[in-house]
Order: C-alpha cells, then structure tokens, then sequence
C-alpha cells in the first residue's frame, strides 16, 4: 500500500470515493492557439535543444487541436536564433515572443538598446514581449534597489513595444499564497514545502499587493501598449479585483496558464467572469515540450464535470484540491480558445 504520512497533507494524496461524470476530452471543440509556452532556456534549462524534436511536438500538439502555440522563451541576439533554429521549420506554427535584457537598465544607451533590440528581433518574426517576475521580484539596479515594473526607466519597453505593434506578456507576482507565511495556515503550504525557493515572503521582496498596485499604473500609464497579464491577471485568487482592473483598462488581457487550479475551485464565479470577460481572455496552458497538459483545460472550459484532478500529474501541482468545469457555450468558447488570439495577434 502507498504510503501515507499525516504531517500537514505531506505525501497525503487521498483518492475520492465520489462517483460523479467524467468526461474525457483529446480534442476541443474548436482549435485552439495556446498563448503559454516554452520551447527554450527558461523553464528546460540551457541544454533545451537535446531534450525534444521539434516536429515530433508539433503532431503532439495537432493532435490537441492546437493550431498555433506562443513560444515565450525568445529572449534576444544569439539566444533567440537559437530557438527559432531550434523551432525551424515550424516558426509559422511556434510564433516566438522575444525580450529585451533588463539587466542594461542603467546603461547610458538603454533606450537606444531596446529599440534596436526589439526592432532586430522583430525582423527575425518575434511578434511580441515577454517580460518575467524575475524584474519586479529579483533583479535590483545599480544602486542595489529592486525594480519596480512601472519603474519609468523601463517605459521605453511599453513605447517600443506599441510602436512596433509587439504585445507584451508579462508575467508579475506568483499565487498570494507564495507571499505568506510558510505555516499551517497557509493554502500552498505542501508546494513551499517542497519548494521554499518559491516563497516571496521576505522583506526583500515587495508584497503581493505592492505589486498590483504597480501593475495596475503600468497598465494605466501606457494605454497604447497591449499586455496580456499572465496567470489571470496575477490574481486569480480574486475575481472581482481581476474583473475591476480588466473594466478600468482596455489594454489589458489575461491568460489562465497554470491557474484553472485557481478558476477551477470557484466554478460558479468563473463562470459568470468568463461570460463576461470572454472577449479579453486567452487560452495558455504554460506548455512545455516535457510538460504537456491539455485535457483538463478542455474539460474545465467545457464540461460541467465536477471534483476532478486540473492535471494529469499524480500529485497535484498547484495547490491540493479539485476543480469543477464551467460549461461554457460555444461562442464563447470559440472566443477563448482562438478568436481573441486571432484578434490581438492578428492572425
Ligand atoms: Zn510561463
């Protein structure tokens, strides 16, 4: 028999009695272009290139439906022709999002720099911006401060970006979760167990709420730009606010990618966000070529299913509970899974 300990849900796994629908879904109803993913260094480390075959991905990802997918680890200069060689011939397919390196933020030629940068990269296909955590919640400037992401030096990014019609997704803060104290109290408690790298709460780091504070002004000061705010909105925990900063500014989308565990345990909020929200919200997943993880975004966009697993890893990933579908009508649907996609990247 597995083994069971009982400290605070460590190695805890119980399976349900519950005898309810399960439905299982390979396919979508509609194709799908998947906002989230990494084919390079970010999340694979820098041996990426040896670890999957690009076209052998690409028949995963037909299989599912998936008409295009968003490579996010572009970055820029050597490392970004890198990863379209790697992702060649399918960089129709694989439309790659490329960076700048915020790390010259105090050099002299900054602004020079990004815009050569962006617009370099932009001649290689890159059709947008990725912009991690690692800004706000890591990296400090010359003077040893951290960098707020509405920080002024960085506007030249957000202008760039709409001069060259790039979107920018960025990716701000982590669950609240992570910003909290790692105790028994606390609703991630077994991830940050596991993974106390993961843990924000430290006065070193700015707070959770510091943080929207910064993303709602870098949304409100750069009205031209359009951004997709990755992980719903940064707070998925929290609807309403992610439903008032979406009414207050018009440049803002959202991805759900690794966050139906979030949208999924509030099933009839959701549902009532999505219907609502369905011309400003993306389908992403936060795929990887080791990582692939459709079906439970398909059920829960589809089905009415309940108290089911929101991955097929055997432990749950992000944070130990079940999520309950949504039942989404197909115009809506439609919208989510390609046709605002289509819409902002102008396919
Ligand atoms: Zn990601």
């Amino acid at each position: 028999m597995e083994e069971r300990k009982c400290v605070c849900g460590m190695n805890y796994i119980p399976s349900t009695e519950l005898v309810v629908k399960k439905t299982i879904i390979k396919k979508p109803l509609f194709e799908v272009i998947d906002i989230h993913g990494h084919f390079g260094s970010l999340i694979l480390g820098d041996d990426y290139e040896n670890l999957y075959e690009t076209a052998q991905i690409v028949d995963i990802l037909k299989s599912y439906n998936i008409r295009h997918i968003i490579n996010l680890d572009g970055f820029w200069g050597e490392k970004l022709d890198r990863v379209l060689k790697k992702t060649h011939p399918f960089n129709d397919y694989i439309i790659t999002f490329g960076g700048v390196d915020i790390s010259r933020l105090d050099e002299p030629d900054f602004g020079r720099y990004v815009r050569e940068t962006l617009e370099e990269s932009k001649k290689k296909g890159i059709r947008g911006i990725k912009v991690w955590k690692n800004v706000s919640l890591v990296m400090k400037d010359k003077h040893g401060r951290k960098i707020p992401i509405d920080d002024d030096r960085l506007k030249v990014i957000w202008e760039t970006a709409a001069k060259l019609d790039l979107i920018i997704l960025i990716h701000i803060a982590d669950p609240i979760a992570f910003f909290k104290p790692i105790d028994k109290y606390n609703e991630r408690y077994d991830e940050l167990h596991e993974r106390p790298d993961w843990s924000f709460y430290r006065d070193e780091y700015f707070g959770f709420w510091q943080l929207m504070e910064m993303q709602e002004r870098l949304l409100e000061n750069n009205p031209d730009t359009t951004f997709i705010v990755a992980h719903g909105g940064s707070c998925s925990e929290n609807l309403e606010y992610v439903g008032k900063c979406l009414d207050r500014f018009s440049n803002m989308y959202i991805d759900f990618a690794e966050r139906i565990s979030e949208f999924g345990r509030q099933p009839y909020t959701s549902r009532k966000f999505f219907i609502k929200y369905q011309d400003r919200i993306l389908f992403g997943t936060d795929f990887n070529p080791l990582n692939i993880d459709y079906e439970a975004n398909f059920r829960f966009l589809e089905t009415w299913d309940e108290y089911f697993d929101y991955s097929c890893k055997p432990k749950p990933p992000h944070g130990n509970w079940k999520i309950y579908g949504i039942g989404l009508d197909d115009n809506v649907l439609k919208k989510i899974y390609h046709l605002n996609a289509e819409k902002i990247l102008k396919i």
